[in-house]
């Protein structure tokens, strides 16, 4: 880049060395003055081109340059399962968000996890009734009888899953 050498002179005297013009070239490529440099230029023409942009492009750049409102975040519902514990085959409900990466497990008589609830992404959920009436029919039946329940509703949600998977998409 070349530049004239009286405006070289002007910015090393600005700098502080007018007898020094390599400081002029080496102040142009830095940059941070560069970029500050750039942005006095690109005000300098902004009105003139904003005035010249087509309305559908101005407001295009209107609403990209606004603000958006915080969008409200879609409340995750959680995923729920009856399961048990490996040591002494207690039952218990999980619940678990694949959102906010939460879990909780509710354990007892399910007449008390009626008004229990799963606080996550903001909002809380109760124990849903299907899954509170399976857990209440599971806890009078013998272990061996709720370990079987358990695993034919879990291959059974396996399948769903499959069955969602394969399922033909219509173009
Ligand atoms: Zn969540």
């Amino acid at each position: 880049m070349k530049i004239p050498l009286e405006t070289a002179r002007q910015i090393a005297t600005a700098l502080g060395d007018s007898s020094n013009l390599y400081l002029a070239e080496r102040a142009i490529a830095d940059n941070f003055l560069y970029n500050e440099i750039l942005k006095q230029v690109l005000a300098l023409h902004a009105v003139e081109v904003i005035n010249g942009l087509h309305q559908i492009e101005l407001d295009a750049l209107i609403s990209r340059l606004r603000p958006r409102a915080p969008q409200a975040k879609a409340k995750a519902a959680a995923r729920w399962a009856i399961s048990q514990t490996d040591m002494h085959r207690d039952l218990f409900i999980r619940a678990t968000c694949d959102a906010c990466n939460q879990s909780m497990t509710f354990t007892g008589p399910a007449a008390g996890l009626r008004s229990e609830k799963f606080w996550h992404c903001g909002h809380g959920e109760s124990v849903p009734a299907e899954i509170l009436a399976q857990y209440a029919a599971q806890q009078n039946l013998p272990s061996a009888q709720v370990q079987a329940d358990i695993e034919a509703r879990e291959r059974e949600m396996e399948n769903y899953k499959i069955r969602q998977q394969n399922r033909i998409v219509p173009v």
